[in-house]
């Protein structure tokens, strides 16, 4: 997402109508939008999905800010009009390889509100960035770094859900695995990996960690 200075762009007492579009969809949870969507309405603004029909008709009032994210570049760009006052894009799909501006600490660490796509027993996330593999096919060393790091603790997007979707490009490249790995045990929830665990970097130690997982979690794919 593009940076601004949101104290200048929206004083605090200027509760504001925000609009969200996910270019790509709503199959999968778009966690930047999730997290602006849970800042904004932290301080008071109201926040929707902007719906074309009814937000471009001719009396509709502008929204004051529309913010745009697009993942993946093989997506269409959003075929709509959009009314809104500041339009602001971001992600890979229009900000290729580096997604554009990060969004603000503030915003990037806080707890996404998974409800405006409607999920309440599964959190998203991501524990670490990076990856030290450099795939000739892959953005991500490119975009975040050719080293594992810790970003954040599984308390920053999980609160008692009963499935944990980790997004992390190599957790087991991190220095901070062994943590990492036993604050998921500790959830007792179902944990997903989704971008799969890098079986050249698996040890004994780290395996005998992964299977402290309650049985129904030891389900990871396998890089
Ligand atoms: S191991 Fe996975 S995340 Fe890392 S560079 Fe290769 S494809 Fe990307």
């Amino acid at each position: 997402m593009t940076v601004y200075d949101y104290k200048e762009l929206i004083p605090e007492d200027m509760k504001k109508r925000i609009a969200l579009i996910d270019v790509d969809g709503h199959n999968y949870p778009n966690l930047p939008l999730m997290k602006l969507a849970a800042w904004h309405k932290r301080r008071g603004d109201s926040v929707e999905w902007y719906d074309p029909l009814f937000h471009n008709s001719a009396y509709a009032p502008p929204f004051d800010i529309a913010y745009m994210s697009k993942v993946f570049t093989f997506t269409p760009d959003y075929q709509y009009p959009v009314n809104a006052d500041k339009i602001i894009k971001g992600g890979t799909g229009y900000f290729y390889p580096d997604g554009g501006d990060p969004l603000p600490e503030e915003i990037e660490h806080i707890y996404p509100d998974y409800s405006i796509y409607g999920i309440t027993d599964t959190a998203f996330g991501f524990l670490t960035r990076g990856c030290p593999r450099n795939c000739d096919f892959c953005i991500v060393s490119e975009k975040e770094g050719s080293k594992s790091y810790k970003v954040a603790n599984l308390s920053e997007f999980w609160r008692g859900q009963k499935n944990i979707v980790l997004c992390d490009p190599n957790l087991i490249a991190c220095p901070d695995w062994k943590d990492l790995i036993q604050q998921l045990i500790d959830s007792r929830a179902r944990i997903d990996i989704n971008q799969g665990i890098d079986m050249r970097l698996m040890t004994e130690e780290k395996a005998e960690m992964i299977k402290k997982n309650p049985r129904e979690s030891r389900t990871f794919r396998l890089g």
